[in-house]
């Protein structure tokens, strides 16, 4: 057996980075969940050689406070959750403190940021997990973070990364379910200098989906609005002239957060039963409104698993908002009473 060695604390920190930042597809993820977790209204994601050169998020949120400004830097830090008690109830999409220090781990960061009350911003600079000074910055109220190098200090991670194209698609597919899941917040999507995304933000599921998903998308929606025992589902289905070839477009959303779960989809197919041809898949973005409790997102840090405290629940609301919306559209056989 060799000798067993305590990792220094800089080698730990890049081993604790690593799980939460994959390839800058997790970065712009974890930074626009901070921006919407902050309440922004309008969401900016610029992007440079797939992003691995260069990531800029600006936000119009509430910013932070310079004197918060180095902790939220710090790994386990911050606003969202207190105590052991506040993990049952996350309504944020962030609560692990984790993403900022691992993209600062790993990259050069700087960040420009603002709250409404104080007069200057403030900048900060943090490479590597080097701090830098802070100093004065004009900005508006909000923040602006900007990611250079992505995995500069990591080499072995970066050989892992994919051509600067196949990168760049997973970013803005990234960035397509935060504007899906979040249709009240404005997001544009800046590709090496040219607009590849723009939503209005006014709230409606369908704005989005159009801007996203495509006019024949939208045009061969279904509305969907269920509630059921305290739990709420909302969006849209695809007609069932409109099925693809495969699953790729099924969105389902819960309390905003994309997420994968096999029982949304199971309740989704068997609610288009008999309406479509055998290999044939419907398409969606719904999401799911249940009480935090109802919901553990603490099971992966990229958090695109959950596990939920009743499945059937989960299932049957899937399952009857889905087929009662496409009864109502006469698109399927009305739910016989049982
Ligand atoms: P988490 O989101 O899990 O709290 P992060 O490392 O992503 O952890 O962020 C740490 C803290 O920094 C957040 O809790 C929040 O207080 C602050 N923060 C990060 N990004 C923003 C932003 N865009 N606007 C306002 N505050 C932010
Ligand atoms: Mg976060």
């Amino acid at each position: 057996m060799a000798k067993i060695n305590v990792l220094d604390k800089q080698v730990a920190e890049l081993i604790a980075a690593g799980e939460v930042v994959e390839r800058p597809a997790s970065i712009v993820k974890e930074l626009v969940e901070n921006a919407v977790d902050a309440g922004a209204t309008k969401v900016t994601v610029e992007i440079q050689g797939g992003g691995i050169r260069y990531i800029r998020v600006t936000d119009n949120g509430t910013g932070i406070a310079r004197e918060d400004v180095e902790n939220a830097f710090l790994r386990h830090a911050t606003s969202k959750v207190k105590n052991e008690e506040d993990l049952t109830r996350i309504m944020t999409m962030g609560f692990r403190g984790e993403a900022l220090a691992s993209i600062a781990a790993m990259c050069r960061v700087e960040l420009l940021t603002r709250t409404a009350e104080e007069i200057a911003g403030t900048r900060y600079a943090i490479s590597g997990g080097e701090p830098g000074e802070l100093s004065d910055a004009g900005c508006p109220t909000g923040t602006t973070i900007t990611v250079r190098d992505v995995f500069f200090n990591t080499p072995a991670r970066m050989k892992f990364l994919k051509k600067d194209v196949s990168e760049g698609n997973s970013v803005a597919a990234a960035v397509e379910k935060a504007a899906l899941g979040n249709p009240g917040v404005a997001f544009k999507f800046l590709r090496d200098g040219g607009v590849r995304l723009q939503t209005p933000g006014d709230g409606q599921v369908l704005s989005a989906v159009r801007c996203v998903l495509g006019r024949e998308f939208s045009e061969n929606a279904v509305p969907v609005r269920y509630e059921a025992n305290g739990l709420t589902l909302d969006g849209v289905i695809s007609r069932p002239s409109f099925a693809r070839g495969s699953r790729g477009l099924q969105n389902f959303f819960i309390n905003t957060r994309f997420v994968r779960s096999k029982t949304c989809m199971a309740a989704l197919e068997e609610s288009y039963r008999n309406t479509l041809m055998v290999g044939r898949y419907p398409s969606c973005v719904l999401n799911l409104t249940v009480p935090p409790q109802a919901v553990d997102v603490n099971v992966h840090p990229a958090k695109i698993e959950v596990r939920f405290a009743n499945e059937k629940s989960i299932f049957d609301l899937v399952y009857y908002g889905c087929k009662t919306a496409l009864g109502a559209n006469r698109l399927a056989p009305e739910i016989k009473a049982e």
